[in-house]
């Protein structure tokens, strides 16, 4: 028998809850297998798939950890996730990974690369330059090098030669789980009274976790109980689009505090690696050369990838239209360069078309939300009264 609902969305919270990793650390027991771990925002994670290891995503340690030697690496104006990956390195939470590759997201991912190398000389650290030239002759070349070279480090380090055939199949699990992360989107798009955020929050990170087609299995396991919940009647609660927590995630209560606040959550950017790639891989031909074309071509906008200049902005007003949102909540983490930097831009551009914004930060530890919670209550209130629908 199935679990029910809410079994099921326990399961998930504790999975991405406990950051000694105990899920990897069984999976690896019974496997054998490598388990390489990663940094927000995108990996391939299907090369590893094939390889025959564990794409492990980290998340920090939320707000369940005292920092006490992270701190000692960082200045106290950055974010709060390379710290606590450092406190949760020194401590042993991550022991059971054989490996980190840092994907180029900002300066301090770089940096917590170096760091990372210095503490840990015996693992494999690998940072992942990516291209932000989007020519198949110039950054997709650029992009496979970067793939073969991870690819043959993961196999010097014990994992599988990469083969077409099992990439071939790895990007075939990777496309049903997206076509499911697809289509919860659209549901909470639809109804979002049946598929709460802070339900789906959880689902979708502990797919970071699990191996895909676990991760696919529990997916389709929430949707179909999540639907069959009666009891689950629309509010009347503001429809936003929450954008900015692409890197540090924040805390569940965060997300909590929103939906009470009278915030429904119609689409956001939490967790974006499983849904960097917008559709299917192809999966025909090469499958290397298909991954570095959907990388290339059909990934999301990002405050991390470049986009031509005067179009900052754009497709978060897409997305703001085409989920039928009142506005929109800039929720980033405290001194997250990448998510402020694009801010203002991207206000100009809701300011541009009259569509209504307020913005708070987080840090992944953050404890207190009453601030947060009057800021998002009057936002949800102001939409309601005097929003011209
Ligand atoms: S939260 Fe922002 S600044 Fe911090 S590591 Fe992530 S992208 Fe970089």
């Amino acid at each position: 028998m199935k679990e029910n609902l809410p079994a099921l969305v326990a399961r998930a919270a504790e999975l991405c809850r406990d950051w000694r990793l105990p899920s990897v650390r069984a999976w690896k027991q019974r496997t054998g297998g490598l388990a390489i771990g990663y940094l927000p925002v995108y990996v391939p994670r299907e090369v590893f798939h094939a390889q025959g290891a564990l794409a492990v995503g980290l998340t920090g340690a939320g707000d369940d950890l005292e920092i006490i030697k992270g701190d000692a690496f960082y200045q106290s104006y950055i974010c709060h996730l390379p710290r606590s990956t450092i406190e949760l390195g020194l401590n042993g939470s991550l022991d059971c990974l054989d490996g980190i590759v840092f994907p180029a997201t900002c300066d301090v991912i770089r940096n917590l690369s170096g760091v990372w190398r210095m503490q840990f000389p015996q693992k494999m650290s690998r940072y992942l330059d990516v291209p932000q030239n989007f020519e198949r002759e110039m950054g997709g070349a650029f992009y496979r090098h970067e793939l073969e070279d991870i690819a043959r480090e993961v196999h010097e380090r014990g994992g599988k030669q990469l083969e077409a055939e099992t990439l071939r199949a790895s990007i075939r699990a990777y496309n049903e789980n997206r076509r499911l992360v697809r289509a919860l989107f659209a549901l909470r798009r639809n109804e979002p009274w049946k598929l709460p955020t802070a339900e789906l929050y959880v689902v979708l990170r502990a797919g970071l976790v699990l191996p895909v087609e676990e991760h696919t299995q529990l997916l389709r396991d929430y949707r179909d109980l999540a639907l069959l919940d009666a009891e689950r009647r629309p509010m009347d609660q503001a429809r936003v689009v929450l954008t900015g927590s692409f890197c540090e995630q924040p805390p569940l209560g965060l997300i909590k505090t929103l939906e009470r606040a009278g915030c429904y959550i119609v689409d956001d950017d939490f967790v974006p690696v499983l849904r960097w790639l917008k559709g299917d891989v192809s999966e025909q031909g090469d499958p290397l050369a298909n991954l570095v074309a959907a990388f290339l071509e059909d990934a999301i906008d990002s405050p991390v990838r470049y986009c031509g200049d005067g179009t900052k902005g754009q497709d978060l007003v897409r997305r703001v239209e085409e989920s039928k949102a009142e506005g929109v909540l800039f929720c980033a983490p405290s001194f997250c360069d990448p998510a402020l930097l694009d801010q203002p831009m991207a206000q100009a551009a809701l300011d541009g078309r009259g569509i209504p914004w307020t913005s708070f930060k987080y840090a992944e530890n953050t404890g207190q939300f009453q601030v947060i919670r009057e800021q998002a209550g009057t936002f949800a209130d102001s939409i309601k009264l005097w929003s011209e629908a």
